[in-house]
């Protein structure tokens, strides 16, 4: 249910309602070695955010909502941890990808970002996380993403096959932070069954003529009229705050809490 991590990052991930898990129970984890992984391919995919490829000797089964530690360490042995969601084309692979966003004053994003080379070797540890796994629930979902936030869903967009109702909201700043716009808009044209909902909160009003407000209870409403009679989950993703409020809006609109799964990304 939670997420390993470094300082503020710990237990990032529970369910909508703290306390009313009845199967909550003490973790049973296994343990989770780190090992090396080589950059193979560093790729800017938007001002603010990379794609990194990492390569690890051995395969692993991955699944999408899951993620990787990184871990840094200094000359002096100073060690910071992050955790950062998989995106594959495939379930069973030894190349990994990580959309990050760089954060300015961010530890850990900023070095990636600024000194992260390709050739290099770096530890991760991975996969984690079964709480958000995408692929172990209702067939038909709708997917709520906030910036960076988009990762997990990138995963489990591709390797779908889109035989049920998926609906992805997502919101971004603008056209350049409009993460795998092209990936997106494509499988938007090619599926029936995928409706993608984007609404961009600072793009110019001039070159930008769709939804331009934060996700609101219209924008949901109107979305979970398309799955009305189908067994839907929700799945949040993205920073605390615009987690807390799309969760609690969905609540609001009569949702129940165990049909909303939210990651969160950061403060
Ligand atoms: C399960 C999980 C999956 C994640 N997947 C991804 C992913 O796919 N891509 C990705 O980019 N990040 C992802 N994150 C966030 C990531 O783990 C780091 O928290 C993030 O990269 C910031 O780390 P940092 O060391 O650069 O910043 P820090 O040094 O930890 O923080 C620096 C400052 O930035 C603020 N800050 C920290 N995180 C954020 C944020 N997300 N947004 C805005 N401000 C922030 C802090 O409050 C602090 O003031 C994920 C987190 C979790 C828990």
């Amino acid at each position: 249910m939670t997420s390993p991590g470094f300082g503020k990052n710990m237990a990032t991930t529970c369910m909508v309602t703290p306390g009313k898990n009845k199967d909550i129970r003490v973790t049973e984890s296994r343990k989770l070695l780190w090992e090396l992984g080589k950059v193979i391919d560093i790729k800017s995919i938007s001002p603010k955010v990379k794609l990194f490829t990492i390569e690890t000797k051995k395969p692993h089964r991955i699944e999408p909502g899951q993620h990787f530690d990184i871990k840094l360490t200094s000359d002096s042995g100073y060690v910071a941890q992050r955790s950062y969601s998989v995106i594959s084309d495939s379930n069973y692979t030894n190349q990994f990808q990580f959309g990050i966003s760089k954060i300015t004053d961010g530890e850990v994003s900023k070095y990636l970002h600024e000194k992260l080379s390709i050739s290099q070797n770096l530890l991760i540890r991975g996969p984690i996380g079964k709480y958000f796994n995408l692929n172990k629930t209702t067939e038909s979902v709708i997917l709520i993403a906030g910036g960076i936030g988009i990762t997990p869903f990138i995963f489990y967009l591709r390797q779908k096959n889109y035989k049920n109702k998926i609906s992805l909201i997502y919101s971004a700043k603008n056209q350049e932070e409009f993460l795998f716009k092209k990936e997106l808009e494509n499988k938007n044209k090619l599926y029936e069954n995928f409706s993608l909902i984007v609404t961009l909160t600072k793009e110019n009003k001039q070159t930008w003529k769709g939804l331009d407000s934060r996700i609101n209870s219209k924008i949901l409403k109107k979305t979970i009229k398309n799955h009305l009679g189908i067994k839907t989950t929700y799945f949040v993703c993205g920073g605390s705050n615009f987690v807390e409020n799309i969760s609690s809006k969905l609540i609001k609109i009569g949702i129940e809490y165990q049909d909303i799964k939210i990651e969160r990304f950061g403060p």
